[in-house]
């Protein structure tokens, strides 16, 4: 591999078989595919000055490995994706934990047995855990929906009780919405579980830190000799669409093109911009060795903030006498400013625009999108990289 800054003098694309548009997990994941089964040779072109997208860490100023566009907690149910990646990085153990911060009392969540004898005394509780266990099974992750659907009185009040606590006010500041107006899909993501297990991915099986960290891992699945990284580069600078051609630099391209960006960017938003939602990250360090008990403290009552992450926690790096922690404030991503659009709002109307977008690509053949931003989704890693396997096998194939 080799990674340059900017675009060298007289860059030649047709001297590549394939473009690929950023350097997080959908673009580092075709790259390496294609470059190992096609012998494809391949460009990455990545806007940003480093690698690894979104799940980019670095050393702070203070020693500590940090994660720059928020906290990053790998794990999955998919056995391919985790293979996958294993190719790229050993793994430390790391099984997450959240607690929330529910006036000024630290629960468990998503919500569990723990949280209801802290939230309703130790009797009460327990009475309640059993009429969960009644109603649900033992083990079972249920969506608040789901529980606050139910009739029964006793329900009802923890089903209240967590929804006024632990979702209503997180929401609002996440989203900007209560939770009866987004998508449903996104609180079950943090389900409650009735349950002993306090992880915040309650049983999936694949959980933990990439050794080295996730900069590093990115930096072993580029390292090939038929892949060259371009950082500091726009992409949009050198694509144009046509309505069944790409062209790169001015000429017609005829290798493939995998876009991992926005596709209103791609049009310069002429449609309208897609909605998203942006965090500003707050870094601190503080002259302790451990700021909270956990890697995630969720503010779920106040604060305008919505969670604190505090790293050393999570990497289980051993730095003393110091510790860097992360503020999230969630707000609305302003198009065109040079912001980061961090989470789409999985709405009609925003999919519809997101479709007309694809319309106009989609007679493009050697033009592909994949990935959180060109796909539009609320994906974990996991998913970014199942859907560029899944990608990267259909270009293997017609190969
Ligand atoms: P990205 O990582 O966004 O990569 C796309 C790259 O393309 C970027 O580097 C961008 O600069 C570049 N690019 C875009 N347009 C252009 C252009 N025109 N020219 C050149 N380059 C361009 N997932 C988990 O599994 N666990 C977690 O704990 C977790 N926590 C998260 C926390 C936060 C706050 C956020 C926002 C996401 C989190 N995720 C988590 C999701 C995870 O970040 C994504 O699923 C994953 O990083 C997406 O990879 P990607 O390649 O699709 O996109
Ligand atoms: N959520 C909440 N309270 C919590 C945790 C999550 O209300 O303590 C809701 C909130 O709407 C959030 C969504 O559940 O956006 C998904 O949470 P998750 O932790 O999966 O979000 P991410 O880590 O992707 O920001």
């Amino acid at each position: 591999m080799s990674i340059a800054k900017g675009l060298p003098e007289g860059f030649n694309p047709s001297a590549y078989d394939a473009i690929v548009v950023g350097a997080g997990y959908a673009g580092a994941v075709c790259a390496r595919r294609l470059a190992e089964a096609c012998g494809y040779k391949v460009a990455v072109l990545e806007r940003r000055d480093h690698i690894a997208g979104n799940a980019y860490d670095y050393y702070d100023e203070a020693g500590i490995l940090v994660h720059k566009y928020g906290p990053h907690i790998y794990h999955t149910y998919n056995e391919r994706v985790n293979q996958y990646l294993s190719r790229f990085t050993d793994w430390v153990d790391y099984q997450h934990k959240v607690l929330a911060n529910i006036h000024g009392t630290l629960m468990p969540v998503p919500f569990n047995h723990t949280s209801l004898k802290l939230a309703f005394g130790e009797e009460k509780g327990e009475h309640l855990y059993q009429k969960l266990v009644a109603a649900f099974g033992q083990d079972k992750k249920v969506p608040i929906m789901e529980l606050r659907a139910k009739n029964d009185p006793e329900l009802a009040e923890v089903a209240d009780y967590v929804y006024e606590n632990v979702f209503l006010h997180y929401t609002m500041k996440q989203w900007g919405k209560t939770p009866d107006q987004i998508d449903p899909a996104v609180m079950g993501r943090v389900p409650v579980f009735v349950g002993d297990d306090d992880r915040y991915f309650p049983q999936a099986p694949f959980q933990g830190m990439p050794k080295d960290g996730y900069t590093a891992m990115f930096d072993r699945m580029l390292n090939h000799d038929l892949i060259s990284v371009f950082t500091g580069v726009d992409a949009r600078d050198i694509l144009q669409m046509g309505g069944t051609s790409v062209k790169v630099c001015g000429q017609p391209f005829g290798g493939e093109v995998i876009y991992t960006g926005a596709l209103d960017e791609l049009f310069g938003m002429d449609l309208g911009a897609l909605p998203y939602r942006t965090v500003d990250m707050v870094f601190e360090t503080l002259p302790v060795d451990q700021f909270q008990p956990v890697g995630t403290v969720n503010y779920t009552v106040s604060e305008n903030f919505t969670r604190i992450t505090e790293f050393k926690n999570m990497t289980g790096q051993v730095v003393p006498g110091k510790t860097t922690i992360m503020r999230e404030y969630s707000r609305t991503y302003l198009p065109g400013m040079g912001e980061t659009p961090y989470y789409v709002i999985n709405e009609p109307q925003n999919i519809e625009l997101y479709r007309r977008y694809l319309e106009r690509v989609s007679g493009v053949l050697n033009f592909h999108v994949v990935g959180r931003l060109a796909e539009y989704r609320y994906y974990d890693m996991d998913g970014v990289v199942a859907s560029a396997l899944e990608l990267s096998d259909e270009i293997i194939g017609n190969h």
